[in-house]
């Protein structure tokens, strides 16, 4: 569905709420025209953030309830691979943000409502939206989160998005935004970053709790398809969609490993083209966050 756009970016009513957004950038390694010869990325390059809040949102400021609650979770993560047990947050998968009360426990989406996103396709390389299709997929089935396509718009990635967008999006918090942007646009997507993504949350529980109610990916395109153009085809499909998966996974609540295998590894570029257990595991653990009905 696309939405008819009015006019542009809604005069920032600056809603940084208790606002928790992780940019993250992964960096392309240096030669990447053969897997073997890859370098990966310094940690100098990780650029994981947390903003906090300068502001509390009003009830003016928020939207409405959802219209599109549901009393349980949509779905549900699939069983864990065994010895799943051994896997540790921190070392395995990692948060990106934990809660205020609970320091073990992840900020996480409510999977009782579905997560709406739109595109901007402005740097979109050729046949990367079917691409993109597929990695959120990936993403839906690892957490059980439902994701829905709002279609395109024109809104423009910024380091602090403003959350609630009426005149662009309704009445209801603003939909995901997975941008297609380059370096120009947003300075952070330096030449060796194909990105950076988190999500925004808001406090919920009198503020003992906190929930994403929306986030932001900026692909940094020029790059992504560079890369991409110096891979054989057979490979060039599974590795870019492997690098989606790693920045749609920052939105749901996961940050950076140290370990090679994952495709959340500090220095991923595409070759680990499939989730490893501690992946899965930090996915499941995101997609069952609770539900909050009035928020
Ligand atoms: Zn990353």
């Amino acid at each position: 569905m696309n939405r008819r756009l009015v006019g542009r970016t809604v005069a920032v009513a600056v809603v940084v709420l208790a606002a928790a957004i992780g940019v993250v950038a992964v960096t392309r390694g240096g030669s990447s025209d053969d897997a073997s010869t890859t370098t990966t990325t310094p940690a100098t390059h990780h650029h994981d953030e947390t903003t906090t809040a300068a502001t509390v949102p009003t009830s003016s400021t928020r939207p409405p309830p959802p219209t599109d609650e549901r009393t349980a979770p949509i779905g549900h993560p699939p069983p864990l691979p065994a010895g799943a047990a051994d896997l540790h947050e921190g070392v395995d998968y990692q948060f990106l943000t934990y809660q205020p009360d609970d320091h073990t426990r992840p900020v996480a989406y409510d999977p009782c409502r579905p997560i709406h996103y739109v595109v901007n396709e402005r740097t979109a390389p050729a046949g990367a939206m079917p691409i993109l299709k597929q990695a959120i997929a990936e993403v839906s089935r690892a957490t059980g989160l439902e994701f829905i396509d709002d279609g395109t718009t024109t809104e423009r990635p910024v380091e602090k998005r403003v959350l609630y967008q009426p005149e662009r999006y309704g009445k209801r918090w603003a939909p995901v935004l997975l941008a297609w942007s380059d370096q120009a646009e947003l300075p952070l997507l330096t030449d060796d970053s194909f990105g950076s993504g988190g999500s925004y949350g808001v406090p919920v529980d009198d503020g003992a709790r906190s929930l994403y109610v929306t986030g932001e990916v900026a692909f940094n395109g020029p790059t992504i398809e560079t890369d991409a153009a110096t891979f054989a085809p057979a490979q060039r499909e599974s590795r870019m969609r492997a690098i989606l998966m790693h920045y749609v996974a920052h939105v749901v609540g996961l940050t950076h490993t140290g370990d090679v295998r994952n495709i959340l590894y500090h220095g991923h570029d595409g070759r680990a083209t499939s989730w490893a257990p501690g992946d899965l595991a930090g996915l499941a653990a995101v997609g069952t966050g609770r539900c909050y009905p009035t928020v």
